[in-house]
């Protein structure tokens, strides 16, 4: 999709602030610091757009970004902050799984991991927890040009392990400075539309 117009509707707090519309909306989780901003940000062509990197103790919201009146992209904040007080991360498990497991328009999710290292035992639960509401979800391994070409497809071996990944499932390898990515991340979406 060639995007010109977006919008940030709503960073909701509660359920009954999520925009009452039909749209397709798609959720984009991952560690705080992965790279979903940045990933946001090529995805809608801007610079500087999405917020990047959300501090601990900051408020914890879910963005709905409206793009171009057809879907929205839903900022879910990065989980994994060591951190954070135990009060706040399990007000992040209820928000999220109530918007993950409720959502009607939800249509599918961009889960993000840092492609450079093995997963983190949170990336690991989370993709358990997406497989088990068989919730259909594109892994996004982010940061590609931190490693060299040579080492890729060991990499993605190591990925598709470690998180057990079907065949089926996709995974993308994707760097917001080369935008290496982009049009497959697209492709999954527009398909999920
Ligand atoms: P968020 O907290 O998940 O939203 O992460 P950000 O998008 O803010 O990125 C965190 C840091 O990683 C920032 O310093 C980014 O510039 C950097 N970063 C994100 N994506 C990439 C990438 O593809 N390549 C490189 N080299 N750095 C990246």
């Amino acid at each position: 999709m060639d995007v010109h117009n977006v919008d940030l509707t709503i960073s909701a707090v509660a359920e009954k602030q999520y925009p009452n519309t039909q749209f397709p909306e798609i959720a984009f989780v991952g560690r705080s610091n992965v790279g979903k901003s940045s990933l946001t940000n090529v995805l809608i062509n801007r610079r500087g757009y999405a917020r990047t990197s959300s501090q601990p103790g900051k408020t914890q919201t879910l963005n709905f970004y409206n793009i171009e009146d057809k879907l929205y992209f839903v900022d879910v904040p990065g989980y994994g902050y060591a951190k954070a007080s135990k009060a706040s991360r399990q007000k992040w498990g209820q928000m999220i799984e109530t918007y993950l497991t409720k959502r009607q328009q939800l249509q599918g999710v961009i889960a993000l991991i840092d492609g450079r290292h093995a997963p983190t035992d949170d990336d690991v639960s989370m993709h358990e927890w997406l497989k088990y509401y068989k919730i259909p979800t594109l892994t996004v391994a982010t940061k590609m040009d931190k490693i060299s070409r040579g080492k890729w497809n060991k990499q993605e071996s190591l990925i598709k392990q470690s998180l057990s990944l079907d065949a089926n499932e996709q995974l993308v390898l994707f760097s917001s400075l080369t935008k290496q990515g982009k049009n497959e991340v697209w492709q999954w979406i527009e398909g999920r539309m």
